[in-house]
């Protein structure tokens, strides 16, 4: 998964880099920058005293000596101070520069704290959403995994109305009766009520087709709706990307899927996703619900109101909000699974 929220403590991230949210001194403070140092050891402290600080929205980069990771990125986030002082654009500058740090040095994988939102000052839910920006906007650029270690859950905040209005639809859809069960995936599955029906609509469309077009016209259409039937998840996957004019670069960076996962995909027709993988390419393509209900069935999955992680998913798919990432940050605020894969 490319870009991850993630619950923890940096210093323990086995990553190719952690970032640091230094003082410009970089010679060590409180907050993150203390659990760093004093992880990493006097090592650390040493190099740090060779690099001559740095600049607020800049960043620098030095060994991991006693951490699991090989390198620290220093970087010194902004100090609010309401706003209006270049805060947004010093802190974007902060992922930026880090980020590019970690390219320069070959990183694979980069973990964040969430930059100024400690002693700094900086809302914790305007440092999330510069943050994730900030992020994804590289990651459209280039291949590497990123995470944002959120130390203390209390600080993460997603938009309130956002948050507010997924409460009450929580509220009202959340049930622990199964409205439609969850069907995990089996080698022959029993043929519900739901599936008759559904195959039902399929064929009396494949009649409907038979009855009003030529002879011509009809078989290439009953070929295609024929080939439909059979269609496993990922020939389906294919078709849509076709049919909604993307490369395949632009829906698994929206699916936030690696490429190499997408590969896979791609040379294994048979392919399986998870659950959370199926979905994330549901919203990647832009799927209206009865379509995504349809897709997710192709992956042996279906949505439940009694499982929370599913109405969330349903409240945004339902809204026409079809993006990874906020998605991601609510599902994070409800201690719910990620999408993508
Ligand atoms: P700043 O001065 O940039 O605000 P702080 O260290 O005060 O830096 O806080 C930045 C963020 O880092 C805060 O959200 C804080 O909760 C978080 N943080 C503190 N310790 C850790 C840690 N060990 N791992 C990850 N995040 C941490």
């Amino acid at each position: 998964m490319p870009f991850q929220i993630v619950h923890g403590d940096i210093t323990e991230m086995k990553v190719d880099a952690i970032v640091n949210a230094a003082n410009s001194s970089l010679l060590g403070g409180g907050g993150v920058d203390g659990a760093i140092h004093s992880a990493a050891g006097i090592g650390l402290y040493k190099e740090c005293l060779t690099l001559g600080g740095c600049e607020t929205g800049d960043a620098k980069i030095t060994l991991g000596y006693n951490l699991p990771c090989k390198h620290v990125i220093h970087t010194v986030g902004p100090i609010w101070q309401g706003g209006n002082h270049g805060e947004q654009a010093s802190l974007t500058s902060c992922y930026l520069r880090s980020l590019q740090l970690a390219s320069e040095h070959e990183c694979e994988s980069v973990a964040f704290p969430l930059i100024s939102s400690g002693v700094y000052g900086y809302p914790a839910d305007q440092a999330i959403q510069v943050a994730s920006r900030a992020i994804i906007d590289y990651l459209k650029d280039h291949d590497l995994t990123v995470y944002l270690v959120i130390y203390d859950k209390h600080d993460y905040q997603i938009d309130r109305a956002l948050h507010q209005d997924l409460l009450k639809y929580i509220d009202q859809n959340y049930t622990t009766e199964p409205l439609i069960p969850y069907a995990a995936p089996q080698a022959a599955p029993p043929v519900s009520p739901a599936e008759e029906e559904d195959d039902r609509d399929h064929w009396s469309s494949v009649f409907h087709i038979f009855q009003r077009t030529s002879s011509k016209d009809r078989s290439s259409e009953l070929q295609a709706k024929l080939e439909q039937l059979d269609e496993g998840f990922a020939d389906m996957l294919f078709r849509k990307i076709d049919e909604k004019g993307l490369t395949d670069a632009q829906c698994y960076k929206r699916a936030n899927v690696d490429r190499k996962l997408f590969s896979k995909i791609r040379s294994n027709r048979d392919y399986k996703p998870s659950k959370p993988t199926a979905i994330a390419f549901i919203i990647a393509l832009e799927l209206p619900l009865d379509e995504a209900m349809d897709m997710l069935k192709k992956a042996g999955y279906a949505l439940s109101h009694s499982n929370k992680f599913d109405v969330i998913i349903e409240y945004f798919i339902s809204n026409g909000v079809y993006d990874v990432f906020t998605i991601n940050e609510a599902l994070f605020a409800f201690d719910q699974r990620l999408l993508g894969g």
